[in-house]
């Protein structure tokens, strides 16, 4: 597995992919700068902690930009990966913020002053069986967050990306290609002229993006990310630029790869479900280990995506929900 070492690494076309550093097992997220005749381009800032900064800082002077040489920031989704040092880019350099419609209200449903998601998110976690002695640190992990996406950004100098339609930056046109699934309002970026294209979390080299079920959002996750992939294919693209890994080739493979990665999922999780009855979060750790209670932020990716596969399930007519004795557990059992 390749780690931070180089920081930034830069490709053709001057495109300069920065590792900035993440608290996480997922260690970095990719920021991209593109250098075009009015400044640069900045994708993905990264989440806002002091390590972040300070990488931004140095990058910055190794390879001689000032702040000020950042003309627009591009912002693939609303997770805080990739949106929360946006605020504070926007302030040192002022460029302006692109983003979807739907990623910056979802940024603001989750990030904003007074949200109401974290204690949402959680009351659902435990509705799905998470064990109530988890519940304090599932919502202290969510509130936790608010800091690392401060300052968010501000308007009126954010502006829209609109999936289908083309969008001028770095000195050339790129489509913006909306996805679901992964995020909310997810937009890739293809140039194809080039056949470059900038993909964010949608795909991912060698790990799987995501596929996150949350109260108040798209009720089948998985079966709408299913489907932007297969609208993905075929799409020209020589070279891929993802938030997460290395730039990779073979992108159709990929795309099929993550496709046949989730039936199986599917299959497996039917397979553990057996003849009896289930709640998501028993079937979390049948699918991912015990061992996920400590790591809080490892077990809200995996209950997610857990809750993500039994509903895509309950949808296709395998899975029914039951609920359990005093009806306030979520079980599940086959159809
Ligand atoms: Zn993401």
């Amino acid at each position: 597995m390749s780690d931070l070492s180089p920081i930034w690494t830069e490709h053709a076309h001057g495109w300069l992919q920065v590792k900035i550093p993440l608290p996480f097992s997922l260690k970095w997220v990719n920021s991209y700068l593109l250098p075009g005749d009015a400044g640069w381009t900045m994708i993905d800032p990264g989440l806002r902690t002091e390590e972040a900064i300070a990488c931004w800082d140095s990058v910055l002077d190794q390879v001689g930009i000032d702040w000020s040489g950042i003309s627009s920031i591009v912002v693939t989704h609303h997770h805080p990966d990739h949106y929360g040092l946006a605020g504070l880019a926007q302030m040192r350099s002022g460029a302006p913020i692109w983003m979807s419609q739907t990623a910056m209200k979802t940024a603001r449903r989750l990030w904003g002053k007074d949200e109401t998601f974290s204690a949402e998110l959680t009351e659902a976690f435990v509705k799905h069986g998470l064990p109530s002695e988890l519940e304090q640190s599932m919502l202290e992990h969510m509130t936790g967050f608010r800091e690392k996406v401060s300052p968010r950004p501000e308007r009126p100098d954010i502006r829209i990306l609109e999936p289908g339609t083309e969008f001028k930056m770095a000195g050339a046109i790129w489509e913006i290609i909306g996805g679901e699934g992964h995020a909310p309002g997810h937009v890739s970026l293809l140039d194809r002229r080039r056949r470059l294209l900038l993909c964010g979390d949608q795909v991912l080299p060698q790990i799987t993006p995501n596929i996150g079920w949350m109260p108040g959002g798209d009720p089948d996750p998985l079966g709408s990310y299913l489907q932007t992939l297969r609208s993905m294919l075929g799409l020209p693209v020589d070279i891929a630029f993802p938030g997460h890994r290395d730039p990779f080739s073979r992108f159709d493979e990929r795309v099929l790869e993550i496709a046949a990665h989730h039936d199986r999922r599917l299959s497996h999780m039917l397979e553990l479900v057996g003849d009896g009855s289930i709640s998501t979060f028993e079937l979390c750790e049948a699918t991912f280990g015990a061992r996920l209670r400590g790591n809080i932020h490892n077990l809200r990716f995996a209950l997610a995506e857990t809750i993500a596969h039994a509903v895509y399930l309950e949808k296709s007519g395998k899975l029914i929900r039951a609920a359990d004795f005093d009806g306030s557990i979520i079980r599940f059992r086959k159809a």
